[in-house]
């Protein structure tokens, strides 16, 4: 027979207006007194006095505070074992690397890790695992969902908007995603696990139908935030990325190997979002729609990405993760290089 399931969810939530002005109390209510604090580069200057006197005001001492900007395997660990036996939580403010070397640090030093986004680019912020280099390599390696998130949608609206758009190409590809999972049970290489793909369907499902006008709407915003972090539980539920990464991905970790410079996370999950839509005949108008409505599309035409780098990347993809997503076949593949090569959409935004 096989166990329940039991996971570990996130203790809070907090994604509003000026949230980080909140911080001590937050941390004060869950009986955090001494806490380690990680920024993201040029952070201290942004935030770093609102941070302080937010904590100093709820008597959370701050046993050591710093920037970093590695993802280092051997830096985090360092520093992860030069954490005061004192600390109660490790909090990381910031972009991708910070949260994914404090959530790493927290897991090493079994502490609970607060998650604190200062931009919507990925689903980072609540996943379970750490993207870490190893030997100059990109590693994604298990550690632990947050113990609390706190999002303030005042910074995440006044961050470029790039990474607002990294953030929809993100959340959109579930859509792809959790069809590519249903087809590898399909094919019979694995087995679905129904609870985190109805949650990865339902935080994709919700944000898709959000109503707005503008995508610096504190609404839209907190359905992005909200619809990244369920995923994140999805994740944790399924105990593996499947629910939340198909075809889509590989082509964006493909595009990471080809390029030297590539574009962020969502903004290149996104473009491959709509042509794995496409080449899984689902939902691609609702892709399309989203991605449109969004500027999504007009800020990518902005970027010189190329098309010849698409194709590459979409035979680079199913070498790069023993699965069987759609792109695992040939013929899904020469479908997908056909879309490249004649989808209008695509003539005009890749060069
Ligand atoms: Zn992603």
């Amino acid at each position: 027979m096989n166990v329940q399931h039991s996971i570990h969810i996130p203790s809070f939530l907090k994604v509003y207006d000026n949230a980080l002005d909140d911080l001590g109390s937050i941390l004060q209510n869950q009986g955090i007194s001494r806490v380690v604090l990680y920024f993201g580069n040029d952070l201290i200057e942004m935030f770093g006095s609102k941070v302080m006197n937010s904590l100093k005001d709820a008597q959370v001492d701050v046993l050591e505070y710093k920037e970093i900007d590695t993802i280092a395997l051997n830096d985090i660990t360092q520093m992860a074992f030069s954490i005061s036996p004192k600390a109660q939580a490790v909090i990381g403010i910031g972009g991708g690397k910070v949260i994914d070397a404090a959530k790493y640090m927290g897991f090493l030093k079994k502490l609970p890790f607060i998650s604190i986004p200062t931009s919507t680019s990925s689903d980072g912020f609540a996943s379970s695992s750490a993207s870490l280099k190893i030997e100059e390599r990109r590693v994604s390696v298990p550690a632990r969902l947050a113990y609390g998130i706190v999002v303030d949608t005042q910074i995440i609206k006044t961050a470029p908007v790039k990474f607002i758009y990294s953030g929809i190409g993100d959340m959109i590809s579930k859509i792809t995603s959790i069809y590519d999972w249903q087809y590898e049970e399909k094919c019979g290489f694995t087995k679905v696990d129904d609870f985190a793909m109805m949650i990865a369907k339902k935080a994709v499902n919700s944000f898709v139908r959000t109503p707005y006008q503008d995508i610096h709407e504190n609404l839209f915003l907190k359905e992005l935030v909200d619809s990244l972090a369920m995923s994140g539980i999805a994740n944790e539920i399924a105990g593996s990325s499947a629910p939340v990464s198909g075809s889509e991905h590989l082509i964006s970790h493909a595009l990471n190997k080809l390029l030297d410079h590539p574009q962020l996370h969502g903004v290149q999950v996104g473009i491959a979002t709509y042509i794995m839509s496409k080449v899984q005949d689902h939902r691609y108008v609702r892709v399309e729609t989203v991605l449109n409505d969004t500027g999504f599309f007009d800020y990518v035409a902005t970027l010189d990405m190329k098309k010849q780098d698409f194709l590459d990347a979409i035979d680079l993809a199913p070498t790069l993760k023993n699965r069987h997503t759609y792109l695992h076949e040939q013929k899904y593949r020469d479908m997908a290089k056909d879309f490249v090569r004649n989808d209008a959409r695509l003539q005009t935004i890749l060069h």
